[in-house]
């Protein structure tokens, strides 16, 4: 059965904004008759305790999940198949570049900023072995194109960049586009709803889709939450998770309101806000969240506004 999902890295607490984007994903999954998935994206930057902090604050809110957690550290089997797929059909190359090496070479006029400017494309054998001595290779995607087309229920027709990007990093560990391909596909995930931030990511992870033979996904990027000089919110901005909310009176409930409320939907019960969900009502600007919605830490007399 298709399913949309919620993917968070562990790496602290989740924010009202994680929250928001969580609470959408479960919205547009279950309004679309899908099941809703939760996938640990533990490959990286994990932090000790988060995961099971993040599972217990989206539990608190009133999300559920339909079967087990994914974790991603445990399928490690599942990516190097894919890897193999690739490898086979001689779409990968190592490559030995430092970030240096890259900045310096992408700094040339002709590039896109961060582009990876092709060093390691062609080298013949014996660069390669010599290189080898050196230090461990990354792979890299022999892409075939420079932009790939994507389509977006919130952002329509959206073009972006796609370069020789790493798959598998130097350190044997899978890269996150290619875990996210992989997994989605696996988990028979075809809705993908996620911050907006990563809509720039989605063209490199459909086009790679293509090279796995993986269905394509269908996408939505929500607005994030920012703070008042619209930056992206961080625990520098206040109380805006909800342990650090809970000791300024907010429970769970109220917080879960205040973005219900942000998204205009009814209070209470997801499945009350379930009953009226309408996609083309999520709101396509972003969610500033002011200081007086949430009031900062210290300053305990701002009464919650609930
Ligand atoms: N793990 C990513 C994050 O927490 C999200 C990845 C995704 O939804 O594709 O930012």
């Amino acid at each position: 059965m298709n399913a949309g999902r919620f993917a968070p890295s562990p790496t602290g607490e989740l924010h009202v904004g994680n929250l928001r984007t969580a609470i959408l994903a479960w919205l547009f999954a279950r309004s679309t008759g899908r099941r809703f998935l939760l996938r640990v994206e533990d490959l990286d930057r994990v932090r000790a305790g988060a995961e099971a902090a993040q599972l217990t604050e989206l539990a608190a809110v009133g999300l559920a999940w339909d079967g087990a957690i994914v974790r991603q550290s445990e399928r490690t089997a599942v990516y190097d198949d894919a890897v193999a797929h690739l490898q086979r059909n001689g779409l990968l190359f190592e490559c030995f570049c430092t970030r240096r090496d890259i900045a310096e070479a992408a700094s040339a006029p002709h590039l896109l900023p961060g582009h990876y400017p092709g060093t390691c494309r062609s080298l013949s054998d014996s660069e390669r072995s010599r290189l080898r001595s050196e230090r461990p290779a990354a792979l890299r995607l022999r892409s075939a194109v420079e932009e790939w087309t994507v389509t977006d229920t919130l952002h329509g027709s959206f073009t972006g960049p796609v370069d020789d990007f790493v798959v598998v990093r130097n350190d044997g560990v899978p890269a996150y586009n290619l875990a996210v391909v992989v997994d989605d596909a696996s988990q028979g995930v075809d809705q993908v709803v996620r911050g907006d931030d990563l809509l720039s990511s989605a063209p490199r992870q459909a086009y790679l889709a293509t090279l796995l033979d993986v269905p394509r996904v269908e996408y939505a990027h929500v607005p994030l939450a920012l703070n008042r000089e619209r930056r992206r919110l961080a625990k520098r901005d206040g109380a805006v998770t909800l342990g650090s909310l809970s000791g300024l009176g907010w429970d769970a409930v109220s917080v879960r309101n205040l973005i219900l409320r942000s998204l205009g939907l009814p209070e209470g019960p997801l499945t009350d806000a379930l009953e009226v969900f309408d996609v083309s009502r999520v709101p396509r600007e972003p969610w500033i969240v002011e200081p007086s919605h949430l009031p900062s830490t210290g300053d305990a007399t701002v009464t919650p506004n609930r």
